[in-house]
This record gives structure tokens, C-alpha cells and sequence, in this order.
């Protein structure tokens, strides 16, 4: 990659955290210029961070307090020298105010002109545009009375089901639809407040709801020069709760003359608000009948570089974030559209930290274990974390994006599903098995897509967890032995003193006659094994029978387990209370019934008790000063709908309780701890 051909700017400000300004800081440096990060308490050691030339602090964790403060993030870039900044996606990306106070000091925004983000923020504004620039728009109702009854009026004008929207909406809120008459008065309240909480502006327009709605958008860049392109489609269909969760380009069925239509509207109308820069012009497609020869509709259009640009960049093998800071920088586009041709096919899935059995409810937690598969023909992995990063409440819970580029769709999807599957991640809930299996998925693979697709086949997505075989408990209870062992060693190596209860392994004793048993959590039930101590190894009892077994950590942290004479190397992560492992395309968290049990697992904690889970303290059992004996229940903690009593690891006297009744803590916080022994 060159740089440019008159430098307008050298230092560039990355106003985004996580994957997409990684993503970013990656172009930039590659064409020159000195990057410079900014981050919140939160994100003080996130790879973003890490990554730039330079970092400043804007604020604490909660976004409004640093990610949104216009002035802090000014602030850095006058500290830093800065002279462009790239706003990424989210955020203050789509901030009319931000780009155009950023130009009134001297800085390049690096997207749109401040009155094109402006014209596009609100829906019904966008939808006149559309309409004046000869872009057909779904039938609805978008003008500015507002009245309850004149709104369930020109619901019934345009016929059922229907879609109330919020104006200013954005990320699927504020948006419902209703299905008949009855329902509308009760959904327009719900949807006007849900708008006014997130975008502090209740105004709604109404759209029919088409029947089988694909999101086929169409990427556009512009520059200062006159000049308009697009970059074709994406199909971004595949939604749950209206956001995007598997994004691909070309579009499934997609043909020249449609793409060629639909491509010519997206220009035009950019060209109709002087736009310049990438912007994503996104429009409904009925599929009823297949798309062919289909109308579109235009929905909105977003000002700025999507999530999903990289399937773009896939097909076309062009740098997205070059073209745009070219652009920023005054060049031309550097290619014209006869110039420009699609290649093959890419598909993204995002990977979060949520639980697809829990209604896909975001997750947090420590990444304990997070590795991707290596490099592989057509695999691209952008990520904003790494192993050992917390998934906080504070942000958006994406983990990572997975793009596969193939010859063809089907190539795509199978490199995809199998980079999916061989992604490693322990810690903290994700989606990564449901994507796996979706991708696998006959109806996908025919590219039956369509925004209905997640709900029809939920069935087949979503198979209710089937229990941990014996061959996931057997290894389960290996790596909580190995992980014993090994902690007690180092503990044991550290102090010099053997024999110190801290450190009693409890067990894995070769050749004594010894027999305990632990007992897992997975979901609703609970799996015992007892273990019996053989000549050289392990009798498991578990559920269906027994099995023989030895194991020990590998250096890269997997489990090397020998179970029936069988060899098994797995990636296993042991800590706070809980077993995450992989093991036949399967993942498994298992939660260790008896926290004692749980409590020398972990390095470093030796001395206190800590919450095995993020969960709510609701009784305290023994007070400071207090001598307890092992086993002795000490704080009852709720957490994941459950109750757990947190018991004493040995005999010992209570130097601190470290939470109150009512106190919500981390996963890992030291809840009580012991004094030191003399
Ligand atoms: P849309 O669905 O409107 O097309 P995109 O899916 O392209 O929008 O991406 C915007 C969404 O990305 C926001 O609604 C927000 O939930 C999420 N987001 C915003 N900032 C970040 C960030 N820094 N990291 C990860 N995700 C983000
Ligand atoms: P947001 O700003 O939240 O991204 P959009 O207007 O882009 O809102 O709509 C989000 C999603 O809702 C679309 O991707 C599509 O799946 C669905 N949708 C939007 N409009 C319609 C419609 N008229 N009929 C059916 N589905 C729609
Ligand atoms: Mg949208």
C-alpha cells in the first residue's frame, strides 16, 4: 500500500475502541501515519490500546463519560498533534455535531460532510430524499402529525402487518411490528417509549411490513471530486431481534441487471445529498417470489463504514479504510466503475459473547481461553480482544468478526462454519455453536435467506442442550486434578512448605487408597464422578460407567488426556469454580457443584474464597475473628438463577468479609478473606 499522493494530514485519531479501531490503526499505519488511540478505565490495557503509536484516557468506563465526550476526545488529539480522526462505526460515527466541530479545529473527519450525516440521521428526512431522487421507498406513512389516531389510521391505510419505526432509530430499536388493528395502540406506546429512552426523540414513521423481507444494502463511496461509485451488495438477512448476525456478498440469487438497478439508486442517492465518503445505502427486498425481478425498497442509509465491510473487501480486494482516507484527503476515487468487478463469494459471521439458549442475552466475563484457528486459504479474523480481556456490561459484546472468502458460496460458508468450529473460546457464553450450525444449515447453504430465517429454523439452531457425556465428565474431572495438582506444586514450590492446608491437593495421590468424588452443574441437572485412585492412574466413575484415565496441561494450556487408552488433546480452561472445554464439536461449561472443591484451583487466591461467577451476595454466615472449619459455609451467593454456598477451602480464622448483603460482584472477587497462619 502507498501513501498519499499530497499528505493533507499525518496523524490520525481513532475515536472507537475494540476490533474496528484495531481494524483502522492496521490501514493507517500501513499508508504512513502515526496513529493515536483513545480509551476509557475499562479499556486502560485493550489491544487498541496497545496497538497505536499513542493512547490518551478520555474517561471512565460508561460511554456517555468517554467514548461520546466530544470534548475529551478533541482534547487528545490537540495533545497528540493529531490532525484527522476516524469516528469507525457506532459511537459518534453517525454525530453530525462531532465531524463538524472536529472541522472548525483544523481536524479531517474522516467520513461524510457534517449536512449529508445530518440529511440521513432521520428516517423520515431520508425517506423524502429517496423519494426526490427517484429511489423507490417502502409504501408507509413518515409525515410529522404524530397523533396517536391519525397514526392507527394510516396504519390501516397502508394495510396489515405493518412496522412502526422510530425516526431517529438505529440497531433495531425503537422499532415494532404489528400484526392487526387491536395490537397498534398498545405497540405504537411501547415503540415511541423505547425511542424516546434510547434516542431521546419519540417520533415514529409507519412502513408496511413486507412479507418476506431480505436487507440487501448497497455499499457507495464518493468523492470530493464529483465522482460515485458502489461496491455491490450485501445481503445482510440473517437478523435476530433485527440486527445482523451473518453477512455475505454478492447477495444469494442476485442478478446483474437488479444489482445494476438497485446499484444506480444507492448512488443516486448519495449524489442527491452532495455525499462524500463510504456509506451504506440499505434497502428491503421481497423474496416472496425470489428476487429477480423483485422490487426494492429503500430503508435508510448509514453514513459511515458498516460492521460488515469486510465481505466487500473480500470480494472486491480492495482496503475500504484506504479508499476512505484517501478520500478524507482529497484524492479522487481510485477506481472508476467500469473498473470495479466482484470476486467470488465472502461471508462474515459476528461472534459475541451472549447465550443462544438464554434468548441470546449478552454475557460478560473474563475471555479466559481465546484462540482462533490459524491461518487458513480465505480466512480473515478481525478481532478487538484477546485472551485474557474482560467482556464488560459496558460495551458492545462483540468478540470478533469471522470472514471466509471462497470460489464460490458454498466454499465460503464451509470455510466459514469450520473456522467457526475449530474458535476457541472459554470464559464467557457465545454464540459460536449456533453460527456453526447455521452456516451448516441446508436452507442457508440453498440460500433461502431472509429476515424470518433465525425464527423458522430456531428448532434446528437452537437443539436444547443435550447432556455432558461420560467422556466430557471423565475429562472435565482429569483437568480439575491436573489443574489441582499443578497449583498445589507451585504453591507448595513458593512458600517451601509443603505441608501448609493451602495447599492439601486432596487427592491424585499415586497409589493411595483414596476415593472422592466431584459433581458438575450443566444446566438444570447435576453429574457426579467418583474417583478412585488405581496403580498409576484414575477410575472415573461417571453416570454410564466407568473409565481409566490420566492426564496432564500441555505448555500451550491444552489438556493431553489418555481415557480408555484413547489419546485426546483438547483445549480446557479450569477456574473460578468451572470447567469450559471443547471436545467433539461441542463446548461444554460445567460448573463444580462444591465450591471447596473449586477453591485451590485457582493461583493467587490461596488465603481468600472468591465468587466462582458474577452473581449477588445474600447471606453472610460467619463474621471476622471467627474460626471455621473446612467445609463451613461462609456466603451464599446468587447468581445465574441459582443459589451456591460458598464454603471454607480449610480450617482457618476469618480475617475479612469483603462484601456486604446486596452486593453485586465480578467473577473472581475475593469474598472473604482468611487470616495468615502463623
Ligand atoms: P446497522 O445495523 O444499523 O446497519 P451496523 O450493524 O453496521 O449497523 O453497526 C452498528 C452497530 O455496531 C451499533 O448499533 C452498535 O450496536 C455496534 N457498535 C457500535 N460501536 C461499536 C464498537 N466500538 N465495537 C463493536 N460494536 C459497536
Ligand atoms: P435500523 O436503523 O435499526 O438499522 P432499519 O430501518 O435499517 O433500522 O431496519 C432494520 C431491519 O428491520 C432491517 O434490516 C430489516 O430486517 C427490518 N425491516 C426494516 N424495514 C422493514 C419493512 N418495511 N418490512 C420488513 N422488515 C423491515
Ligand atoms: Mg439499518
Amino acid at each position: 500500500m502507498s501513501g498519499f499522493a499530497a499528505p493533507m494530514f499525518s496523524t490520525l485519531l481513532i475515536a472507537n475502541r475494540g476490533e474496528i479501531a484495531c481494524r483502522v490503526i492496521r490501514t493507517a499505519r500501513a499508508m504512513g501515519l502515526r496513529t493515536v488511540a483513545v480509551y476509557s478505565d475499562a479499556d486502560e490495557s485493550a489491544r487498541h490500546v496497545a496497538l497505536a503509536d499513542i493512547a490518551y484516557r478520555i474517561g471512565p468506563a460508561p460511554v456517555a463519560e468517554s467514548y461520546l465526550r466530544i470534548d475529551a476526545i478533541l482534547e487528545a488529539a490537540q495533545r497528540a498533534g493529531a490532525d484527522a480522526v476516524h469516528p469507525g462505526y457506532g459511537f459518534l460515527s453517525e454525530n453530525a455535531n462531532f465531524a463538524e466541530v472536529c472541522g472548525l479545529e483544523g481536524l479531517t473527519f474522516v467520513g461524510p460532510p457534517p449536512d449529508a450525516i445530518r440529511l440521513m440521521g432521520l428516517k423520515d428526512a431520508a425517506k423524502r430524499i429517496a423519494v426526490e431522487a427517484g429511489v423507490p421507498i417502502v409504501p408507509g406513512y413518515h409525515g410529522d402529525d404524530q397523533d396517536p389516531e391519525v397514526l392507527a389510521a394510516e396504519a390501516a391505510g397502508i394495510g396489515y402487518p405493518v412496522l412502526i419505526k422510530a425516526v431517529a432509530g438505529g440497531g433495531g430499536r425503537g422499532m415494532r411490528r404489528v400484526d392487526a388493528p387491536d395490537d397498534f395502540a398498545a405497540a405504537l406506546a411501547s415503540a415511541r417509549r423505547e425511542a424516546q429512552s434510547a434516542f431521546g426523540d419519540d417520533r415514529v414513521l409507519i412502513e408496511r411490513y413486507v412479507a418476506r423481507p431480505r436487507h440487501i444494502e448497497i455499499q457507495v463511496f464518493a468523492d470530493a471530486h464529483g465522482n460515485a461509485v458502489h461496491l455491490f451488495e450485501r445481503d445482510c438477512s440473517v437478523q435476530r431481534r433485527h440486527q445482523k448476525v451473518i453477512e455475505e456478498a454478492p447477495a444469494p440469487g442476485m442478478t446483474a441487471s437488479l444489482r445494476a438497478k438497485m446499484g444506480a439508486a444507492a448512488v443516486a442517492a448519495a449524489q442527491a445529498i452532495g455525499y462524500c465518503n463510504a456509506g451504506t445505502v440499505e434497502f428491503i427486498v421481497d423474496a416472496e417470489r425470489g428476487i429477480a425481478d423483485q422490487q426494492f425498497f429503500f430503508i435508510e442509509m448509514n453514513t459511515r463504514l458498516q460492521v460488515e465491510h469486510p465481505v466487500t473487501e473480500a470480494i472486491t480486494g480492495l482496503d475500504l479504510v484506504e479508499w476512505q482516507l484517501r478520500v478524507a484527503a482529497g484524492e479522487p476515487l481510485p477506481l472508476r466503475q467500469d473498473q470495479l468487478a466482484p470476486s467470488g463469494h465472502a461471508i462474515e459471521a459476528r461472534l459475541y459473547a451472549e447465550d443462544p439458549d438464554a434468548g441470546f442475552l449478552p454475557a460478560t466475563g473474563t475471555l479466559r481461553r481465546l484462540r482462533f484457528p490459524p491461518d487458513a486459504p480465505g480466512l480473515r479474523v478481525d478481532a478487538g480482544v484477546a485472551e485474557g480481556d474482560v467482556v464488560s456490561p459496558f460495551y458492545d459484546p462483540m468478540i470478533a468478526k469471522l470472514i471466509a472468502h471462497g470460489a464460490d458460496r458454498a466454499e465460503a460458508a464451509r470455510r466459514l462454519a469450520e473456522a467457526l468450529a475449530h474458535t476457541e473460546v472459554a470464559g464467557v457464553a457465545t454464540n459460536a455453536a449456533f453460527l456453526t450450525r447455521l452456516l451448516r444449515q441446508p436452507d442457508f447453504l440453498a440460500g433461502a435467506v431472509d429476515t424470518g430465517f433465525i425464527e423458522r429454523h430456531g428448532a434446528d439452531l437452537l437443539p436444547p442442550p443435550a447432556p455432558p457425556s461420560d467422556t466430557a465428565l471423565a475429562l472435565a474431572t482429569l483437568a480439575v486434578l491436573a489443574q489441582r495438582r499443578d497449583t498445589a506444586r507451585a504453591a507448595a514450590a513458593r512458600s517451601g512448605d509443603p505441608y501448609s492446608p493451602w495447599h492439601d491437593t486432596g487427592g491424585w495421590r499415586l497409589n493411595q487408597d483414596l476415593s472422592e468424588s466431584l459433581t458438575f452443574i450443566a444446566g438444570d441437572a447435576r453429574y457426579g464422578v467418583r474417583i478412585d485412585h488405581a496403580d498409576g492412574g484414575l477410575r472415573l466413575h461417571c453416570p454410564g460407567g466407568a473409565l481409566s484415565g490420566v492426564a496432564h496441561f500441555a505448555a500451550d494450556g491444552r489438556l493431553v488426556a489418555t481415557l480408555d487408552g484413547a489419546r485426546l488433546t483438547i483445549p480446557v480452561v479450569v477456574g473460578a469454580g468451572r470447567v469450559a472445554l471443547s471436545f467433539d464439536d461441542r463446548a461444554y461449561d460445567l460448573m463444580l457443584d462444591d465450591p471447596a472443591a473449586a477453591a485451590d484451583l485457582d493461583e493467587g487466591h490461596a488465603g481468600s474464597v472468591a465468587a466462582p461467577m458474577p452473581g449477588k451476595v445474600i447471606q453472610v454466615l460467619v463474621e471476622p475473628g471467627a474460626a471455621v472449619e473446612k467445609g463451613q459455609p461462609l456466603v451464599v451467593l446468587e447468581a445465574m438463577k441459582m443459589e451456591h454456598t460458598l464454603r471454607a477451602p480449610a480450617e482457618g480464622v476469618i480475617a475479612e468479609i469483603l462484601y456486604a448483603v446486596g452486593d453485586q460482584v465480578e467473577e473472581g472477587a475475593a469474598l472473604v478473606a482468611f487470616a495468615e497462619e502463623e
